[in-house]
């Protein structure tokens, strides 16, 4: 008999037939005369009542089967008569697929959901936090972003283009890279002056992981028009934040002929339909994180759906912020970076919706971005959210060979190696456009939790990489 998912069944209109369902026990309770077990398989929030009589099930044959068991079930699939859910499975058959030791299973249930242990605790064992109520929703709300993501792009006319993880320049993340090597660390082979050779490591010069996909996603741009990238993102900066991962997932659209204008209307257009992706498909999960952790989650979620993104630029925002009652810890003047809470009183305080921050000064932002006529601001912008901050950062592309050569050499950018990249603006050069949208930043955004490495399977930060 095929196994059906709680999923299936507990949506299913054909009552009163059998069914087999394989998942993991959740809780079992009940009395003398029968004992009630919740299933719960993964492929929903709910959990499937089981229902075993003491006549077929004396207590004693279902001593194994305790919370984190794992079970398949023979039943008929009923009408409930309790409340709490509209159907339930009356047991034939449970066979015990594989016990879990209440002594010293981590993951016990305390009320709704795992109440007894924190988050911090549960991250200590991440290996086993999906089988509980909130990685469960994190994990499919994840996946349907991941799903929307490509079928927003699929939808629009871009193309996924697989960027190098491996990369062998470092010129836009010099300093907080990853280095890739083959060389002993303990004695690798050195040069005649003493310094180590890397014309001896595996590549024959000195490779890193990539900071982001862009700069090759400008040459597809090039050529297909509008393309996209999705892929790991490494960065080894040393930032303790609750919105920064050492690896993470960078979605980094690049499109011809965009201009600043066109990159702030697909920001938005698509920020917003992903967000009403996760509404219409993640109801359940969104509900329960909305119920477990955050009142207001489901409200925000609608909100940036329903409200047009506020527009301005970066020496407009500075001069809001100059006249702000709120005292920062970090002092704003035109020409400093803006800081996380400063951006989060634009969002949260003053405009009460996302921002999208543009024209920043030229000296705070990279050297591909297109230098504005007063020769002072960049066509940068930067997407910023409730709770967030920083969600996007892009911009318009330099694509001037003269001006973006000039660019790099004030910024001491090495044009030797990149001048692969400066064949863009050799040959057949046009605007173009795109930003980088951090996948973990988005997810924490629609599910309302509070710490990044809460939203990706096995978080890597500085000293954990444990898993
Ligand atoms: P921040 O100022 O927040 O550190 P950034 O300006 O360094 O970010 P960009 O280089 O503009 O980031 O990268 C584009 C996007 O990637 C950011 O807007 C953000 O959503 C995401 N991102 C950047 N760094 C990280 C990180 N360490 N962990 C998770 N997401 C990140
Ligand atoms: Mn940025």
């Amino acid at each position: 008999m095929r196994r059906t998912t709680v999923k299936e069944l507990l949506s299913s209109q054909e009552l009163d037939r059998e069914v087999l369902v394989k998942a993991w026990v959740r809780t079992r309770r009940g009395n003398k005369y029968v004992q009630f077990i919740a299933l719960n398989d993964g492929s929903t929030i709910h959990t499937l009542q089981v229902v075993a009589a003491a006549e077929q099930f004396p207590e004693e044959s279902l001593k194994e089967i305790t919370t984190g068991a794992c079970v398949a079930v023979r039943g008929q699939l009923v009408a409930s008569q309790g409340k709490g859910q509209a159907v339930e499975v009356q047991a034939t058959e449970i066979t015990v697929l594989g016990t879990a030791n209440p002594e010293t299973y981590p993951i016990q249930r305390r009320g709704s959901d795992q109440k007894g242990i924190s988050l911090e605790a549960l991250r200590e064992i991440a290996h086993l936090r999906p089988r509980t109520n909130t990685f469960g929703a994190v994990l499919r709300v994840r996946h349907a972003l991941a799903f929307a993501v490509h079928q927003y792009f699929n939808d629009h006319g871009f193309f996924y283009v697989h960027t190098p993880i491996i990369t062998g320049s470092d010129a836009e993340g010099a300093g907080q890279m990853f280095r890739v090597t083959t060389l002993p660390p303990e004695h690798p082979p050195r040069t005649a002056d003493g310094s180590v050779d890397f014309a001896e490591d595996f590549f024959g010069k000195q490779t890193n992981l990539t900071v982001s996909g862009q700069l090759e996603g400008e040459l597809a741009a090039m050529a297909l028009g509008s393309i996209y990238t999705f892929g790991p993102t490494f960065r080894a900066e040393n930032s303790n934040t609750a919105r920064h991962l050492a690896e993470f997932w960078m979605i980094e659209p690049e499109v011809a002929f965009n201009e600043l204008e066109d990159n702030m209307d697909l920001a938005e257009d698509f920020l917003q339909s992903l967000v009403k992706y996760a509404l219409a498909h993640c109801a359940d999960d969104l509900q329960f994180l909305n119920d477990q952790y955050d009142k207001e989650l489901l409200a925000r979620l609608q909100s940036v759906v329903d409200n047009a993104f506020q527009r301005l630029t970066y020496t407009e925002a500075v001069e809001i912020l100059k006249l702000a009652k709120q005292k920062f810890e970090f002092p704003v003047d035109w020409g400093t970076d803006l800081q996380s809470e400063h951006e989060r009183y634009l969002v949260e305080k003053h405009f009460k919706k996302p921002v999208i921050l543009t024209n920043y000064p030229r000296e705070i932002k990279a050297f591909y971005m297109k230098l504005d006529d007063d020769g002072r601001t960049v066509r940068a912008m930067d997407v910023l959210f409730p709770g967030i901050g920083e969600i996007i950062g892009g911009s318009q592309r330099e694509e001037d060979y003269a001006k973006l050569t000039t660019r790099m050499a004030e910024m001491h950018v090495p044009a030797d190696e990149l001048d692969w990249y400066l064949d863009t603006r050799r040959f057949g050069t046009a605007p173009h456009a795109g930003f980088g949208l951090g996948f973990e930043r988005l997810v924490l955004f629609v599910t309302g939790m509070a710490n990044i490495r809460d939203v990706i399977p096995f978080p890597r930060y500085p000293k954990n990489a444990a898993f």
